[in-house]
């Protein structure tokens, strides 16, 4: 795309446009809100920036819609550096939280709005308007202002008068997150088909790690200003690179038992007071590689299963509170007092007070080294044999 293309006087809507965050830092002061971002965004893809209340996200959405300076690096939307370029001459359309339509028009007029600035024919106005009113599903709402339409309606409004600019990319920072729990898992689906069929460049803000995980074909998750990992929802789920990106996906999230590691006739062990636990082999090489004497053993709630009998190859555990959630039981633990939540289909459900064994299959074990709280190497697969 050349700079022309991007100036909204020569705007070439309707062309969906990567986007690229290259060492990109903002500093508030001595605040570093964000901290050296590089990443790249597809032509097409939805991209989910992750993370906790103040980790950077919108800042990051803030400084590629040109609403803050940044303090070093380049932004690019297509073949363009946007760093100077002012927020209208970059056609992108924002999506908030806050719906940010005007209360004195129509939701005609609402739609109709971005085309008037750009002096579109009267009947143009009116055809694109009717086509992405049908598009979202409010062609009936029309004549009403917003005050007269629900939550969910207007959110749809404010989706349909971005998708009527035909910008590069799209912009939303947590868009769901003022409706209530039904209407957002209905508007979620709604945004992610929307999304598939427009194929526009998203970027999506928000820290719901379900509503991430869901709509995304990348997931970026930050920290602190820090952008941890990027990957498909299933590779970051599955192949979490730290503690934290561990512990921030999944509900309820990873557990983390923090043990000894002993060596005993050439078994690797994890222990605690109360615990005795055979590394499977498949686990032990990465483990003498790092020469840890603690180890985090990470594994999720529903990659454990859970017996009365007790189990050498097992973890003790003594139950502490049963949620029952009527077609799943959280039964919540302590291994030697530090918590393990193990998630069961509903059934017969153990008692508070039950001393129970927690056993797990060695493909679904997570190891960290607890002080960098980095994943460790997984071990180098096995040389394949080969037919000679
Ligand atoms: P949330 O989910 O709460 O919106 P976030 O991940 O979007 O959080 P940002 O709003 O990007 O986080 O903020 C990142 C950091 O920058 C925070 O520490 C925040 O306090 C700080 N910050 C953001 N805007 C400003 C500002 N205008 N002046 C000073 N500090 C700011």
């Amino acid at each position: 795309m050349t700079a022309t293309a991007l100036t909204l006087t020569g705007a070439r809507t309707g062309q969906s446009a990567p986007v690229s965050f290259e060492q990109v830092t903002k500093k508030y002061g001595n605040v570093l809100a964000v901290d050296n971002l590089t990443l790249s965004v597809e032509n097409g893809e939805l991209m989910v920036l992750l993370g906790p209340s103040g980790c950077g996200k919108t800042t990051s959405l803030r400084m590629l819609a040109g609403l803050e300076k940044i303090t070093s690096g380049v932004i690019r939307i297509g073949d363009v550096v946007v760093n100077d370029l002012p927020p209208r001459s970059r056609n992108i359309a924002m999506v908030f939280q806050s719906y940010a339509l005007y209360s004195h028009l129509t939701v005609f007029e609402n739609l109709a709005y971005p085309l008037r600035v750009r002096k579109l024919k009267k009947d143009e106005i009116k055809r694109r308007v009717q086509e992405v009113a049908e598009r979202v599903q409010i062609a009936d709402l029309l004549d009403r202002k917003p005050r007269e339409i629900s939550g969910g309606q207007r959110q749809r409004v404010a989706l349909g008068r971005a998708i009527i600019r035909e910008p590069s990319v799209f912009l939303m920072d947590e868009p769901l997150s003022n409706l209530d729990a039904k209407l957002r898992l209905h508007m979620r689906g709604e945004l992610k088909r929307f999304q598939r069929d427009l194929a526009t460049t998203t970027i999506y803000v928000t820290h719901d790690q379900a509503e991430a995980m869901t709509l995304a074909d990348r997931v970026a998750i930050m920290n602190k200003g820090v952008l941890q990992q990027v990957g498909p929802p299933r590779e970051v789920y599955r192949q979490p690179v730290n503690m934290f990106v561990a512990g921030f996906l999944g509900s309820p999230p990873m557990n983390f038992l923090t043990l000894d590691v002993q060596a005993e006739e050439g078994q690797l062990w994890l222990t605690g007071p109360n615990v005795r636990y055979p590394l499977p082999p498949e686990q032990a090489a990465a483990v003498r590689q790092a020469s840890l004497a603690r180890l985090a053993l990470g594994v999720r709630p529903e990659h454990i299963t859970l017996s009365h009998h007790p189990d050498e190859r097992a973890i003790p555990a003594e139950v502490y509170l049963v949620e029952d959630l009527g077609n799943e039981l959280l039964v919540d633990t302590r291994v030697d007092g530090q918590q393990a939540v193990i998630r069961i289909p509903a059934g017969p459900a153990p008692s508070i007070g039950d001393r129970i064994w927690l056993s797990f299959s060695p493909a679904d074990l997570h190891l960290f080294d607890p002080t960098t709280e980095a994943r460790l190497p997984s071990p180098s697969p096995a040389p394949r044999a080969t037919l000679s």
